[in-house]
């Protein structure tokens, strides 16, 4: 198809094309390609370059290495208007948020390059005639599982660790939106990476990472994608005793305060909550609003939310595109009807919109009891949970009630009641008066079940070192 990719696997610096399965378009469920299924010799391969590439780049000075990831950058910069095309028509989502996407990428693997070269071990103070020295060293080839959700900018942020800290990497994109993938690799490879420090490679999920995980060349698993897959491979990394950094869902809590503007808080809440049509991870969904606001603040909510402009994410007009794949669908269902019969109000939304395409509308429900499956299973979806609250003790206690701590939201004027917030909610990012829950130079990532390690800022490129003490008596 015009303006889409061919999807190959990119090992030890060549492109290689294989038979596979069809990508998908969500807005009309054509076919746009094939993605090629990695074979074990493939796996092999990736290997073998991995651990070349290792010896190669962590022997390359760090400057050097940050000109060639930041090339990379502005490459990518360069050629952002066919990417977003190309991500839209995989993954769905309107088409000024695929740019955004691919241009938030580029500021992470900025940043992560710019701070390679400060990766400073530390001298500890010791007693005379002894020197403790911490050296910060690549912990070597990383094996990186990235999510359909955000086809570019997840591959980003492992590929911009692995490389700026000096590692090798093999990533296991999405098959279900390949072309993201794709085109960040072909950047590092246009902008003189060296063969086998960036591996690409897909297939069937499991076969791989069950393949991968084991191996001894592999030093560390980053993984983005659901609670339970997220389980499994820690549980596999831990058997090899390898460490892990698990990006994994989250069921966000969004507290509004009565001191806030309803209406204003509502406007935001629906363009945060649309984004990439609530397949996000820290897509806010569990809102717990205090009841001298409440019913308006669910009714602006609603009127908002169906003045949405759901469709085809080409169409630049469009402010939600469809979702990403037919599960979405079945998933948003089976949580509205069981929302429905358990006494919710379906303020918006609530149907699945046409039969071709994967569109479902963004979904207002109110008063919603606590054993609804959608205020305890993430939706992953365009899925607005609204209920009231009296206290912020209460709200506090309702948000922290599940096994989840990825991102949370809070709307106040009060200085005293956004540190207790900040105290109390059990969350990895926490963002106040805003739906932004990382950006380039920031930490991110879960506690409790959404997983461990961090993602961005020093403490993510840190995932990617060891730190080896070397303690010298002088002689
Ligand atoms: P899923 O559990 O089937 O898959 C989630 C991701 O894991 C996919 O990218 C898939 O390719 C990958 N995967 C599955 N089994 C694997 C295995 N054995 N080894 C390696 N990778 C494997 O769920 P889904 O239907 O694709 O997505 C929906 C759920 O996934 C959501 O509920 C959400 O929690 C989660 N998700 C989270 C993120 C995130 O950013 N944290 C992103 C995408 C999906």
């Amino acid at each position: 198809m015009a303006n889409y990719p061919d999807i190959e696997m990119y090992i030890d610096g060549h492109w290689k094309a294989a038979s596979g399965q069809p990508v998908i378009n969500p807005a009309d469920e054509s076919v746009l390609g094939t993605v090629p299924t990695a074979s074990i010799a493939d796996l092999d391969d990736a290997l073998a370059a991995a651990e070349n590439g290792f010896a190669v780049w962590r022997n390359t000075s760090p400057a050097k290495r940050a000109q060639v990831i930041l090339k990379a950058a502005a490459l990518i910069r360069e050629r952002v208007n066919e990417m977003a095309v190309a991500m839209t028509l995989e993954q769905g989502k309107p088409i000024e948020q695929a740019r955004l996407e691919i241009l938030r990428g580029c500021d992470i693997i900025e940043w992560d390059a710019s701070e390679g070269v400060r990766l400073y071990g530390r001298v500890i103070p010791s007693e005379p005639g002894m020197r403790h020295t911490v050296l910060r060293q690549p912990i070597g080839p990383v094996a990186a599982f990235s999510p359909w959700n955000f086809p570019m900018s997840s591959p980003a942020r492992k590929v911009a660790g692995a490389l700026s800290s000096g590692c090798s990497i093999i990533l296991k994109a999405s098959e279900e939106t390949p072309a993201g993938a794709v085109q960040l690799v072909r950047a590092f490879h246009d902008a003189g990476l060296p063969a086998g420090v960036l591996n690409l490679v897909f297939g069937n999920p499991a076969e791989i990472s069950e393949y991968l995980i084991p191996q001894s060349r592999i030093k560390l698993i980053t993984f983005t994608g659901s609670i339970p897959v997220g389980k499994h491979l820690a549980e596999m990394a831990g058997r090899y005793m390898k460490p892990a950094i698990m990006e994994l869902g989250g069921h966000a809590p969004v507290i509004v305060c009565d001191d806030v503007d309803p209406a204003a808080t509502a406007g935001t809440s629906v363009i945060g909550k649309s984004r990439n049509a609530g397949q996000v991870c820290v897509a806010p969904t569990r809102f717990f609003v205090q009841e001298s606001i409440y019913e308006h603040f669910a009714q602006s909510f609603a009127e908002k939310a169906k003045q949405l402009k759901v469709g085809n994410g080409l169409d630049p007009s469009i402010q939600m595109g469809p979702l990403a794949n037919a599960r979405g669908i079945d998933a948003m269902e089976t949580l509205v009807a069981d929302a429905k019969a358990k006494g919710a109000r379906v303020l918006a939304g609530g149907h699945r919109i046409g039969n071709r395409g994967y569109f479902f509308p963004l979904t207002v429900l109110a008063d919603l009891p606590d054993d609804a499956r959608a205020m305890n299973e993430e939706p992953f979806g365009p899925l607005a949970l609204v209920n009231p609250v009296k206290t912020l003790d209460e709200a506090i206690e309702k948000a922290n009630c599940l096994p989840y701590g990825l991102a949370g939201y809070a709307f106040t004027r009060s200085a005293g009641n956004a540190d207790r917030l900040a105290d109390g909610l059990e969350v990895g990012n926490l963002s106040i008066n805003h739906f932004v829950a990382s950006v380039a130079e920031t930490p991110f990532g879960g506690v409790k079940d959404s997983g461990y390690g961090r993602e961005g800022g020093t403490e993510g490129l840190q995932c990617y070192t060891v730190a080896k003490n070397v303690s010298h008596k002088m002689m």
